[in-house]
Formats: C-alpha cells, structure tokens, sequence
C-alpha cells in the first residue's frame, strides 16, 4: 500500500471532506485519515426506533452561504421541520401553555436589546478578527450582559435558556461576541438566526450532502485510521497512526475538533496558544436526545429552564402512532439519553399529558473523537485563541467548524474553513518550513 500523498487531510467531517474534494480537483494526490467507521464526523444520520434520525448536526439555511452553494451543487432540497402549533414555557416560576407567536413576542423585545450592536461589533461577520471593537466585547460574559437588561424575570428566565440552547452548555463563561456574531450573520434578525438553527434539515439527510462530495472526489479514504502523531520538517510530514502505520505529505489538513488536539503527538510541538485552546476547549458540552411519546400530538415546541438537564423540546416526525421529539440539555453528564423516566419527569414539567416509550442519542462530549457537541467560544476566544488557531503550523493548516469565521459552530462554518484550508496549500508555492 502506498502511503505517500502530496496532501493528507485528517478527518472526514464537512472541513476535511470539502478540503479533499477542492485539493484532488485541483490535482493534488489526497489520502483523507478518518478515525471512524464512517464519513460525516458530528453529523450522522443513522436509523434508531424505525427512523433515519439525526443524532448530530442537522439544520441548514439559505443565510449559510457555504452549505447552500454544495446543497445547489448537488441538487440536493430541504426538509422543512414541522410549523409548531402548541408551545410550552417555563418562565421561572412555573409552566405555561401558549402559542409559539406568545413564545416568539416573550422573547424578542429581550433578543433586540441583547443583540442591539450585533452589527456594530461585526459589520463583516465573516471577518470577526478584523472588528475594531473586539477588545472591547470579546472579554464580556453572555450571562452578564444578560444580567444587565432591563427586562422582566419571565423574559429574564426565557433569555437565558434561549441562550443555553444555542451554545448547548452552560453559558457563565460564553463569549457574548458568540452572540452577536451569530445574529450578525443574519444581518442583525435574531428571528431568522433562530430559522436557521432548528428549521430546515437536508432532504436525504447530511450523509446525502456527505456522500455527494466524497463521490466528487478522488481522494482516497481510509477509515478507521486514528492518527496519534505527526512530525514535520523540511522533507515533509510524517503520520503515524494507532497501530503503528506511517503516512507521508508536503502538506497536512488537520480537520478535527479541537479537543481532540491533545491526542496527537506533534514534533515539534504546536505553539503555546494552540495547546491551551485545545486544553481550555470549547463550551457545546451538552447533549441532543431524540425519544417517542405515545399517539399523534400537534408540532410543539417547549423552553424550560435554564438549569434543567434538558431545557428545549422540539417534535419532529409522527410516525406508528408515536410523536418523534427531540430534547437538547447544557450538560451531556446531567442525563443519559436512554432513561426514558428521567426525560419524561422533565418533560411532563411543561407538557402533562406526554408519556414517553424510547429513548437514544449519542454521546459526542464522551466520544474521543468529538469531545463537544457544536462549537461554541468561551470569553477571549476570539482575541486569544483564533489567530493562532487559523495559522499555518509549517505543513500543517488546521480546519474545521471550531475555527471557522463566519458560522463557526455550523456545517457552513466547517465547509468554509475546509475551502479555506485547500486554498492556502493551493496558492502556497512551498510549504512552510519550521
Ligand atoms: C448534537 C449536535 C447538533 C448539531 N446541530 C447542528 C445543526 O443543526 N446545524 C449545523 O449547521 N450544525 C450543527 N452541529 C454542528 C456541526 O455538526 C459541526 O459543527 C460540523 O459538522 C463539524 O464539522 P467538522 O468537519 O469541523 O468536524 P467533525 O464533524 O467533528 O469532523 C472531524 C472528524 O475528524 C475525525 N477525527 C478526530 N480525531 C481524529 C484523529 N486523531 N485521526 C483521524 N480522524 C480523527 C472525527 O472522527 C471526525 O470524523 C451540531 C453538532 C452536534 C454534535
């Protein structure tokens, strides 16, 4: 077996995928590393309780620049999520039952004031590193800010969980430039930031999307290959894997989350602010569940508290008299996606008469490949973490949704970042030595 490639891109996700396909159409000999069983990374669409489900990444918009032109590409729609009919709160200190316009209503006015200079801090979302405001937010907590509005407690309790969702941990030491940066790429409609996150999936799944640019690719794949080294100098990179298998490269595209950096022995070693970001990490920590109620019951929606092991429900698909929903919590540790009693007691806070019969979800803060669930920054990512992340490392350029400039977080970010990646090898005459 020849081992030896121009360029090697570690991991199969949406980055590393895009980033073989650009470099193989431009020439380029390209071995793609996956560690798992399969191509897609965060996403993955697999059949559990009679259904394709989606127990990772999921929802696109048209707003996502990057997914929407490979969608187009490929000729590939979408598949709206059911319109809600019912919604549910807690509003701090006890359940409501409303309509999801009342939900929207209660949470605006509070959305608007929090991110009221979304496009003064990013007027380029895409190139948050060049905000001449950054010094100035990127060291305020989203918690803080929140404290600071002068809103009533319901919208108070409400905000704080809307916002525990979107970054799906606990948000004391989230970056509020996250926020903004988020509603900024929406042009300042924290509504149609929202559309985008829980409104349309891929027809056919995120695997149609994966699958369509692996076909478009003659990069080769070798699955179930962990890379645990790298070594670089200036004849090239050397890999070495798991079990002891040696790969070589001019060029490396190391498209993994970067909390899994510290499992890769690297000579020499990335630099100092690379190691603490991967040691500090990011802040998607928490957990998706997707579980069936019993009989056919209208789409809902369901917001609970801030603190709760799941905090927001969302039904999805009616299939053998059994309501499809799912549930997303700030702390993957909090609950066990297949105790059906635990999400049910949660569930039955807000939503009486739901009597839940199967549970599954995948533990991504657990898997040693993901170790989060979507990327979220912290406070002073942005200014300490990001430049020196989106370096090249002499022959190593890393890629990925972590580290993205536009919708960092999202499948768009991590195609963005594997476009970018190709570019840079693609216009670099000789890799960097170091
Ligand atoms: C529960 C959940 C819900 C989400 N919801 C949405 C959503 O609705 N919409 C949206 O746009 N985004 C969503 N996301 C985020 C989105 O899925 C990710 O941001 C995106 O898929 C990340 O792509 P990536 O290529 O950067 O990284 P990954 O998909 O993580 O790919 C990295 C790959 O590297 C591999 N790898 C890691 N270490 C090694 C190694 N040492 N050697 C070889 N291979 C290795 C991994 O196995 C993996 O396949 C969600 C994510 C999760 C987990």
């Amino acid at each position: 077996m020849d081992n030896t490639s121009d360029v090697i891109v570690i991991g199969a996700g949406f980055a590393g995928l895009t980033a073989a396909r650009e470099l193989a159409h431009a020439g380029k000999r390209v071995t793609v590393l996956e560690a798992r069983d399969r191509i897609g990374g965060r996403t993955w669409l697999d059949e559990r309780m009679g259904l394709n489900l989606e127990l990772g990444g999921t929802w696109v918009h048209w707003t996502q620049p990057h997914v929407w032109a490979e969608l187009r590409r490929y000729g590939i729609g979408l598949a709206p999520s059911p319109v809600p009919q019912n919604a549910y709160w807690w509003n701090g200190a006890r359940a409501i039952a409303g309509s999801p316009d009342e939900l929207l209503k209660l949470l605006d006015r509070p959305n608007e004031l929090l991110a009221a200079r979304s496009r003064e801090v990013f007027p380029q979302p895409f190139a948050p590193l060049e905000s001449a405001l950054l010094a100035d937010f990127d060291d305020v907590s989203l918690l803080d800010e929140i404290d600071l509005l002068p809103i009533s407690a319901e919208q108070r309790a409400l905000l704080e969980s809307f916002w525990t969702l979107n970054f799906n941990g606990r948000i004391e030491d989230a970056a509020f430039t996250q926020a903004l940066r988020w509603v900024a790429l929406t042009n300042g409609d924290w509504k149609v930031m929202f559309e985008a996150c829980a409104t349309y999936k891929i027809a056919g799944g995120t695997k149609a999307l994966a699958q369509a640019i692996q076909a478009d690719t003659t990069a080769e794949f070798r699955l179930g290959t962990d890379v645990r080294s790298i070594s670089q100098d200036d004849r090239g990179a050397v890999l070495a894997t798991a079990d002891g298998v040696q790969y070589k490269a001019d060029d490396v595209v190391l498209a993994v989350p970067i909390q899994t950096l510290r499992r890769i022995a690297f000579t020499p070693a990335l630099p100092l602010a690379v190691e603490t970001a991967a040691e500090q990490g990011q802040l998607g920590l928490g957990t998706k569940v997707w579980f069936t109620i019993e009989g056919e019951h209208p789409a809902f929606v369901a917001l609970g508290g801030a603190d709760w092991p799941l905090n927001f429900f969302q039904s999805e698909y009616i299939a053998n008299n059994k309501t499809f929903v799912i549930g997303f919590g700030p702390d993957s540790h909090a609950i066990d996606a297949e105790d059906t009693a635990a999400i049910q007691q949660l569930l039955n806070r807000l939503v009486p008469d739901a009597t839940v019969v199967e549970s599954v979800g995948h533990n991504w803060v657990d898997d040693e490949y993901a170790r989060e669930t979507w990327p979220m920054h912290r406070i002073g990512f942005l200014t300490d973490s990001l430049p020196a992340l989106q370096q090249p490392h002499g022959r190593i350029r890393i890629a990925g949704s972590d580290i993205a400039d536009g919708w960092g977080g999202f499948i768009d970010g991590a195609i963005d970042s594997g476009l970018k990646a190709a570019r840079a090898i693609l216009t670099t005459a000789q890799p960097v030595a170091v």
